[in-house]
């Protein structure tokens, strides 16, 4: 087995203890492998391992990648600029980050044209150091804002946990995320990276995004 197959098989399993100590199903979590910055070859081989989810933060590289790879859902993870909606309409499947309702309306303009109906997350802020992300004061009303775009499917909600080595600090934000996830509704909680994923499963992530802990350090 190669390096990338190894990974991703160990890490399945690892999730899956996971989920089996706090009392879930195997089902109950999708994993992302977020491969921003890492080889084609190495991206592709994880597609082959099985690997159906795959998130990228940049148009432009995502743009270049995209037409190389084997058939996979695609998640866009990054800031959403509004000048790229189009862009980001026609090569993502998903989309991760509406967080402001600027970035909603332009998304959903681009879907309308398409003719594309999209699954999307409200990101929210959940840490003092992220600099974007819609503050939970105004979540509700940035739903109301998303649910009222035909084009547009909320399915939950999206956070980054805070930069800290403080289990219990990445846990308490991770709580409020799913504070915020049960008044908004819906079936998708994203949180989760190579470092806190474990902290996320126990507050309740239905959706990992893991990209070094599958294909090492980013490249570049
Ligand atoms: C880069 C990124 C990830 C993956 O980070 P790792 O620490 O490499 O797992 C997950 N989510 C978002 C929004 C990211 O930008």
């Amino acid at each position: 087995m190669n390096v990338i197959a190894k990974r991703l098989t160990n890490l399945t399993l690892a999730i899956e203890k996971e989920l089996h100590n706090c009392g879930r199903t195997p089902q109950s979590v999708t994993l992302v492998g977020v491969s921003k910055k890492q080889n084609l070859a190495d991206i592709k081989n994880a597609i082959e391992q099985g690997l159906t989810n795959i998130g990228e933060n940049y148009v432009q590289e995502a743009q270049g990648k995209f037409p190389f790879l084997p058939p996979v859902t695609k998640h866009f993870i990054g800031h959403i600029q509004t000048n790229k909606a189009k862009t980001i309409v026609e090569l993502f499947d998903y989309i991760q980050t509406i967080d402001r309702p600027n970035a909603a309306l332009a998304i959903a303009k681009a879907a309308r044209t398409m003719n594309k109906q999209l699954p999307v997350l409200l990101q929210v802020n959940i840490s003092p150091n992220d600099r974007f992300g819609c503050p939970p004061c105004e979540v509700l009303q940035l739903a109301e804002t998303i649910n009222a775009q035909s084009h547009l499917c909320l399915e939950g909600i999206m956070a980054i946990g805070p930069l800290s080595s403080d289990e219990q600090e990445i846990l308490d934000a991770f709580l409020l995320a799913q504070e915020i996830f049960k008044q908004v509704g819906g079936k998708t909680l994203s949180l989760g990276m190579s470092h806190d994923w474990r902290l996320a499963l126990r507050a309740g992530s239905t959706m990992l995004r893991i990209g070094s802990a599958l294909f090492g350090e980013r490249k570049g």
